[in-house]
């Protein structure tokens, strides 16, 4: 089967279904069609596409557009959510060689090496109607799409996912979870996030429609309680963080969104707080948690959070492996355990990533072959009972605040780099097993610089042009030295607990 072709299928079979709808545009799936076959065509008379093309902008239906474009043309597609640092696009651009851009957002680069369709030659393009071959589209293990994440070095990874990983994950979600065809699935996560996955392709696979909240609609709460009141979604997909953010809203309820049946939640933990106030709010729907990083296709695992398991368990499972996938925990020797023991946990099976894009250290170091399937070193840790697997935290520096994942590694790189900072460190600070917010530790260059928060806004303003906003820390702490551990490097541990005090 072909996600492409698939997809392809509802536009023939009900031309007028709807695909993607967000209050003040709806489009069907005819349009969906129409307007990518129409820039596949155009892309494919590009000469190189070889290269991955990227996309640019936010959660516009131009976007979906533009990603099945790139696929029935041959090519993987980059999504690169408008706003983000120029540094961080030139790097993903340099590593992924790329030279065509569709932007649907304006395109904040002038090069005179690079494509760019810009949103007014994407629209006259959908409008021409030109012809697509089915024999051009990604198939088997091309990539269909590269998602870059945060790297310890400071460069983003570029994880390659296949055409039949996707197709992998994409089936999993259309059987495990008792979805029907036609339905209605929130889009919520910024189409860079590997989350928003979990949407659009099992709406679009199913005959389903997409119902996008775009980031700047939910920035404050008066605006996102109004846009909550409006959707008419059956399918919740986002991070618990996003979930609790929402529940702050009385108004968000069964009763007042009675389509609202499924929740599935993927890419930090799952609180049982979270899961107890979803079933006073919505006692008829159903509960699921998903795991998995982005290196094997969004997520591995799944659980539903009934009420028995919710009372059966002091700490909520990541649940299952999906069939066909297997799940081993290893020490740190890459033996696998005796049950009861933690140890990383490492994936095999049809949805992990042939690797980072052009990055063979990377890969050498996360991916191997485990009984001839490709398997993903995790960095996280996990206890297992039975068949059933339980999150136990991280083995390195990287964190998830607010459902984004980001190295504290990175971080540091650039803190450190800013001008009146001499060295920094930064330190999650965690409630209930859950990071809630960064702290930096930083001593300033001179020393006697005036501290406090013009020095804090100097640093952030800088920081802001390197890393994402959602990477700067919220609370700066000055030191006249960073503490020191007995083996003289700096004592993190006691950075750790200072700011997690009891
Ligand atoms: P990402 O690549 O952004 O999807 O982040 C993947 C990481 O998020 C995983 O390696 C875990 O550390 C974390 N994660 C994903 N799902 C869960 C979950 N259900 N519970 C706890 N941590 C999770």
């Amino acid at each position: 089967m072909n996600i492409t072709a698939r997809i392809d299928s509802w536009a023939i079979n009900d031309p007028e279904k709807i695909c993607y709808k967000n209050g003040r545009q709806t489009y069907t799936y005819r349009d969906l069609k129409k307007f990518s076959d129409s820039l596949a065509a155009s892309l494919k008379a590009e000469s190189d596409l070889d290269r991955p093309i990227i996309v640019y902008g936010g959660s516009e239906f131009e976007m979906i557009v533009c990603f099945l474009a790139c696929a029935k043309a041959g090519t993987a597609y980059i999504p690169i959510e408008s706003g983000t640092p120029a540094e961080r696009i030139a790097k993903i651009k340099q590593t992924a060689k790329v030279q065509i851009v569709l932007a649907v957002a304006e395109w904040p680069f002038n090069n005179p090496d690079e494509i760019i369709y810009s949103a007014d030659s994407l629209r006259n393009i959908f409008k021409k109607g030109q012809k697509c071959q089915r024999d051009w589209a990604v198939r088997g293990n091309q990539n269909f799409y590269i998602i870059f994440t945060s790297g310890t070095t400071g460069d983003p990874k570029g994880v390659q996912i296949s055409h039949d990983n996707l197709v992998s994950f994409t089936k999993w979600i259309g059987t495990d979870f008792g979805l029907k065809s036609g339905w209605s699935y929130l889009s919520q996560a910024p189409y860079s996030f590997d989350l928003s996955v979990m949407d659009i392709y099992p709406a679009l696979f199913s005959g389903g429609e997409l119902e996008p909240l775009f980031k700047e609609e939910v920035s404050d709460f008066k605006n996102l309680y109004q846009k909550l009141a409006g959707l008419t979604v059956n399918v919740w997909v986002s991070t618990p963080s996003f979930i609790d953010l929402c529940l702050m809203d009385p108004e968000f309820n069964g009763l007042n969104h009675p389509r609202l049946t499924h929740f599935l939640f993927c890419g930090e933990v799952l609180t049982k707080k979270t899961v107890e106030k979803l079933f006073s709010r919505f006692p008829e729907a159903r509960f699921f948690n998903l795991y998995g990083p982005t290196e094997t296709t969004v997520a591995v695992t799944q659980i539903e959070i009934t009420r028995s398991i919710l009372q059966q368990y002091e700490q909520l499972p990541i649940g299952y492996a999906k069939s066909g996938t297997k799940i081993l925990l290893m020490d740190e020797q890459g033996e696998i355990l005796k049950p009861g023991e933690t140890g990383e946990l490492v994936i095999c099976g049809p949805s992990v990533s042939k690797g980072y894009l052009n990055a063979p250290q990377k890969n050498s170091e996360a991916f191997s072959i485990y009984r001839h399937q490709p398997a993903y070193h995790t960095g996280d840790l996990a206890t297992q009972v039975g068949d059933l697997f339980f999150y136990q935290g991280r083995t390195d520096f990287q964190v998830k605040l607010h459902g984004y994942r980001m190295e504290l590694e990175e971080i540091e790189r650039h803190l450190t780099a800013v001008s009146f900072v001499k060295s920094a460190i930064v330190v999650p600070k965690s409630q209930a097993g859950k990071v809630v917010q960064l702290v930096a530790f930083i001593v300033p260059a001179p020393l006697n610089i005036d501290q406090g928060y013009p020095l804090t806004r100097k640093i952030k303003l800088e920081l802001q042009k390197k890393i994402m906003a959602y990477m700067i820390p919220q609370k700066f702490e000055y030191l006249d030295a960073m503490p020191l551990s007995s083996n003289g490097k700096i004592d993190r541990k006691r950075l750790i607990n200072r700011v997690n005090v009891l």
